[in-house]
């Protein structure tokens, strides 16, 4: 997946061992492989330096979100603050093993990562402590946090329903559910079942459907399908801009980013679900790890991310919403149009995630 930047060299690393800059991915620019794996764009100069004592103004970051993305942010804090953000960027998964396996020994104060799938990953694996704070609680609505604090959403990613402005009238279009009417059959693009982020949807359908009915749309889906599923989201919306097929269901920042390459695509973006419970959103977000060794610091850094000053550093390079609904998105992003949103709590996302990979798998969602 390409929103993560690959760490090639972090394994040689000894975990006494603090790196400033690693390799990365864009984000930006490279879409993952059929694998899914990110290609590296370069490898950054990687600095080390001895582990600094407890307590010094420094915060260590473990980030999925990539480099390009993040490193604007962090900088700003270090002008405001003097406080230095260290960090490496890799993919979820070997983060959080990494986590795992440095245990009280990991130089990571902060884990910032996408999909609220993964923060409940991180969470379940005993990975992150609670921070009680009114500033993040005040900042960051209840459904885009963990109710248990561990986690806390720091932009969100509106997965909705993109066609091809040649063939359908937004008219024809209501609903996730009205995806599976035979209307569509072979007319239906989808992103593979094996992203997280399509997990994530299926999950919170579960959550609010039930799972009988989530397995029913779910099959209808895979009855209109009009081609195999696609890799990327970026690869569907090209599929459906090509004419292959007419609707998909894709991340509003891949639409943003296709659109803003090539403006003249025949697509454009649905919000479905406008009458009953609002369109499915996700966030990137982050939590302090259990053995921060610079907790308090770690914890201002948070409140700060979830502030004015930095919600639209952090959302707008992505293209995406700032999850602080004081702060407005980009006007690149607010073009779209405004949405209401499923205010059910994301946390539903990685709780019910295995029940949504069994149910897609029932009906052969690849
Ligand atoms: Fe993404």
């Amino acid at each position: 997946m390409w929103e993560c930047a690959a760490l090639k060299n972090a394994g040689v690393m000894g975990l006494a061992f603090l790196f400033a800059v690693t390799a990365f991915a864009s984000e930006g620019s490279q879409p993952a492989g059929p694998g899914g794996a990110a290609r590296s764009r370069g490898i950054g100069e990687m600095t080390a330096s001895q582990g600094s004592p407890v307590g010094s103004e420094e915060v260590v970051v473990y980030s999925a979100r990539n480099e390009q993305l993040i490193k604007p942010v962090f900088d700003a804090y270090t002008q405001a603050t003097g406080v230095q953000i260290k960090f490496i960027t890799d993919q979820e998964g070997p983060l959080l093993e990494r986590l795992k396996a440095e245990g009280a020994n990991t130089p990571a104060d902060l884990l910032i990562t996408v999909d609220a799938g993964n923060l409940w990953q991180a969470a379940q694996m005993g990975l992150l402590k609670p921070v009680t704070s009114e500033v993040l609680v005040a900042n960051i609505p209840p459904h885009l946090r963990d109710p248990h604090h561990q986690w806390f959403g720091l932009s969100v990613r509106a997965r909705t329903i993109v066609y091809n402005t040649d063939k359908v009238r937004p008219s024809e279009l209501s609903t996730y559910e009205d995806l599976g009417n035979p209307k569509w059959k072979k007319r239906l693009c989808l992103r593979t079942s094996k992203k997280v982020y399509n997990q994530s949807l299926v999950a919170m359908m579960i959550a609010e459907l039930g799972e009988a009915k989530t397995e029913r749309i779910v099959r209808s889906w895979v009855d209109n399908l009009a081609t195999d599923v696609f890799p990327d989201d970026t690869k569907m919306m090209e599929a459906i801009a090509a004419g292959q097929c007419d609707v998909g269901i894709a991340n509003t920042y891949y639409y943003g980013r296709l659109m803003e390459k090539n403006p003249d695509q025949p697509l454009a973006l649905f919000w479905p679900n406008q009458q009953d419970r609002g369109v499915h959103v996700n966030i990137s977000g982050a939590g302090v790890t259990k053995h921060a060794k610079h907790e308090r610091a770690a914890v201002k850094f948070l409140e700060w991310l979830s502030s004015e000053q930095a919600q639209n550093l952090f959302a707008d390079d992505n293209l995406e919403y700032p999850a602080n609904p004081k702060i407005n998105p980009d006007t690149k992003v607010a073009a779209w149009g405004s949405f209401k949103q499923d205010l059910i709590n994301v946390s539903k996302a990685g709780e019910l995630q295995n029940s949504a990979v069994r149910l897609m798998d029932r009906v052969g969602y690849k």
